[in-house]
């Protein structure tokens, strides 16, 4: 008997506090995540078992797999699919003093269900030759008549600008928006195609004069390993909008651990992991993305294009207004 008392205590200790793995799933490419988390289980000696895949089939099957899921983290980009996950009843609410203190409270979730873990911007980008930058301003100036088929800006069906139009409606209210969005297709210089690497293309060989698009996608280009896209990004040049009002719009990339979750301690851990100064600085260097604690460096890429002031919305709104931003965007045209 003492025996098996024993046996089922070494069982129940394995699975709780010496978890010696963690399973993520991470709609994050493998080469953006994986060394970290390779540098995470150096440190830990906790294995981490990776599963990528895009965001939305994710979230799908973590909603089949419910309770059965093997999975005790999610990684994501855009705080829209974060909050899909905590609407679908996906996450556990975590008390880490750690991450309550590292990252600033309109990066996480009020109920502490999904942190953000790196920072982007969605910016304007210029052709400098055809645009001078005292032309430039605020998102809601891009609905100017002197932009008319100069504008390039990906689908309407991209959560990226879900996330902006929905950051708009949360600044602005819905009137004024689908005003914003009714002037803003009417500037469209093609019926939206392609990525923001497209955009910027399209920028560079003149199909539009300006676009918009997210930071790291820009500094990505730079430094590329294909000659083209280095020589397409150089043509074009960063504004950040909104300087005298609410400042840029930011997004995150984050993370939330399952509901289901059978290594939560270790769940916790890699979370912790993940803001901590070195795995920030790595973020900063390795993906261009801001680090969610103002006091890392950035990469030099981002260091050349300044300081800026960020709208600092608390992001868990942008999830509340995804639905009213798509219907939005359909009734202003944008396709
Ligand atoms: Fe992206």
């Amino acid at each position: 008997m003492k025996k098996i008392i024993l046996i089922l205590v070494l069982v129940l200790i394995q699975q709780t506090s010496f978890a010696t793995e963690v399973n993520v799933y991470s709609a994050r490419k493998e080469a953006l995540i994986k060394p970290l988390l390779d540098q995470f289980t150096d440190k830990t000696g906790i294995e981490v078992n990776l599963v990528t895949g895009k965001a939305d089939t994710l979230l799908k099957r973590l909603e089949i797999e419910g309770k059965n899921s093997p999975a005790d983290l999610l990684l994501t980009v855009d705080v829209a699919r974060l909050i899909r996950g905590k609407q679908s009843g996906l996450f556990q609410k975590i008390n880490s003093e750690l991450l309550e203190k590292t990252i600033p409270e309109y990066y996480r979730d009020n109920a502490n269900e999904w942190f953000g873990l790196s920072l982007r911007s969605r910016v304007i980008v210029y052709a400098p030759d055809r645009v001078s930058v005292e032309e430039l301003g605020s998102y809601k100036s891009l609905t100017d008549k002197k932009w008319k088929n100069r504008l390039c800006v990906r689908s309407s069906s991209n959560v990226y600008n879900q996330s902006l139009v929905a950051a708009m409606i949360a600044n602005e209210g819905v009137e004024k928006t689908e005003q914003w969005a009714v002037g803003l297709v009417e500037n469209f210089a093609r019926k939206p195609k392609g990525g923001d690497r497209d955009q910027i293309k399209a920028v560079a060989v003149g199909v539009c004069d300006i676009a918009l698009v997210n930071t790291y996608y820009l500094a990505g280009m730079l430094e590329s390993s294909q000659k083209a896209q280095v020589a397409a990004a150089k043509k074009i040049k960063l504004f950040w909008p909104d300087q005298q009002g609410r400042g840029a719009h930011m997004n995150i990339s984050g993370a939330g651990i399952l509901k289901a979750a059978k290594h939560r301690q270790a769940a916790i851990q890699l979370l912790e992991f993940l803001v901590s100064d070195h795995a920030q600085q790595w973020y900063a260097k390795t993906n261009h993305e801001y680090s969610i604690n103002p006091n890392i460096e950035s990469s030099e890429i981002l260091e050349s294009w300044g300081e800026f002031k960020a709208d600092k919305l608390s992001l868990g709104l942008l999830g509340e207004y995804n639905a009213e931003a798509v219907m939005l965007m359909d009734r202003a045209g944008w396709k």
